[in-house]
């Protein structure tokens, strides 16, 4: 079983409110890189260039924290869901 297919079966339970925040003044004026795209293993970030922002889809986050040591500049600030909430691992 490949591994896109085991995270296929994991299930989310999406709160209102993001667990995760990104200083998007930080962002975009002191970070290059932008690793977080490339680091995250749900491939959740994304830059949209019209709005000139970093966008993440919080509901799919696999709560490896990743995102959050990737950031050379400390703009992504990431928390726990709340409990309840966030995935839930079917395989493994
Ligand atoms: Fe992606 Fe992991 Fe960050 Fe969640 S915690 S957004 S899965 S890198």
């Amino acid at each position: 079983m490949k591994v896109e297919e085991k995270l296929a079966l994991d299930a989310f339970k999406t709160d209102k409110e993001s667990h995760i925040t990104i200083n998007q003044e930080i962002c975009r004026a002191k970070c290059k890189e932008k690793n977080c795209i490339v680091v995250c293993p749900g491939h959740l970030y994304s830059y949209n260039e019209e709005n000139n922002e970093m966008v993440v889809e919080f509901a799919g986050c696999l709560e490896c924290g990743t995102c959050k040591i990737a950031c050379p500049e400390g703009a992504i600030t990431w928390v726990y869901p709340k409990g309840d909430f966030g995935v839930q691992y079917r395989y493994g």
